[in-house]
């Protein structure tokens, strides 16, 4: 009896996995595409200040496969990035996010600064940022209207290399923010010296709060390791005004979700924006 459950929960498995292989095989080829066919958008983000006024505001891919609809970038940038692919995707929406910026700026449109997730393989490439440096001069967008993502695990490169490069991006005047803080391994005294900005606690915290007295400490201890580090720390994910109120009594800076707003396509967040400046006004 025993011997044949193992055999059907191997089997059970094993239709799992050739699943999931099959997926992003079919991914990985597809993805190869999706560029030239035009399948990839960009979707705004707004991120608030204490007083509620957006301050910046991230930019997050969206890819609208033609028969399957709709696919999450959670699913296909892991496939991106072990494909490789995701340094022609990194590379699309980084000139797509200065090609928004110009078409705004010629419209008179003033827009915040927009965060842009980089992935680990994207940078960690020694040219990463020269090539960034290039396409904001060629298209003559100010640094300051960009700033970068980085989750720890672009970081567990060669130390020295990171730093470097980092220092570079900074003193061009690029912020780098350390994205899904708390997830990775990352040791603080390594983050207390590379250049970074800001700080974003991971949605994963920001839900837990008001579940117990524990999940209220450990966002309390995330927020000030932020801090001690001397980073601007912004909380992700945040979706009921308990949880921006006890941020907010935690002394966080900066505050994204959907309390504020779901990732807007452009003519959204442009009216979002205005209607943010008529209220402030
Ligand atoms: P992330 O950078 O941590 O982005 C935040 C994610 O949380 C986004 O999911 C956003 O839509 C979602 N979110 C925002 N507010 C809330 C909220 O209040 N509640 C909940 N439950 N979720 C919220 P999305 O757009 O599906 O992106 C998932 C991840 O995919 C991103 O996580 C990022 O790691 C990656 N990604 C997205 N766009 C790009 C890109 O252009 N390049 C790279 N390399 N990665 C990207
Ligand atoms: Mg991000
Ligand atoms: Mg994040
Ligand atoms: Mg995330």
């Amino acid at each position: 009896q025993a011997k044949q459950e193992g055999r059907n929960h191997c089997c059970v498995y094993n239709e799992a996995m050739e699943h999931n292989a099959m997926d992003s095989l079919w991914l990985h080829n597809e993805l190869r595409y999706a560029i030239e066919r035009n399948q990839f958008c960009l979707v705004f983000q707004p991120i608030m200040d204490a007083r509620g006024e957006v301050v910046s505001a991230e930019t997050l891919l969206r890819w609208y496969h033609p028969e399957r609809g709709f696919i999450s970038p959670a699913e296909f940038i892991p496939v991106a990035e072990n494909s490789g692919v995701i340094l022609d995707i990194g590379n699309w929406v980084l000139e797509e996010v200065c090609r928004f910026v110009v078409r705004m700026r010629s419209s008179g449109q003033d827009v915040p600064a927009i965060a842009v997730n980089v992935s680990a393989r994207q940078f960690n490439q020694s040219g990463f940022a020269p090539q960034l440096f290039d396409l904001l001069e060629r298209t003559q967008v100010a640094s300051s209207a960009m700033e970068l993502e980085v989750t720890e695990y672009a970081l567990l490169n060669n130390v020295d290399a990171i730093s470097e490069r980092m220092a570079a991006l900074k003193e061009h005047g690029l912020h780098i923010a350390i994205d899904d803080f708390g997830t990775g391994y990352s040791s603080l005294s390594y983050l207390q010296s590379l250049p970074l900005s800001r700080l974003k606690v991971d949605a994963s915290f920001v839900q837990k709060i008001g579940e117990d007295s524990a999940s209220d400490a450990i966002v309390k201890a995330v927020v000030d390791m932020g801090h001690s580090l001397g980073l601007e720390v912004v909380a992700e994910g945040v979706e009921t005004k308990e949880q921006l109120r006890y941020l907010q009594q935690l002394g966080c800076d900066y505050f994204q979700g959907y309390l504020f707003s779901k990732p807007l396509a452009e003519g959204d967040f442009i009216t979002y924006i205005q209607r943010q400046r008529q209220l402030a006004v």
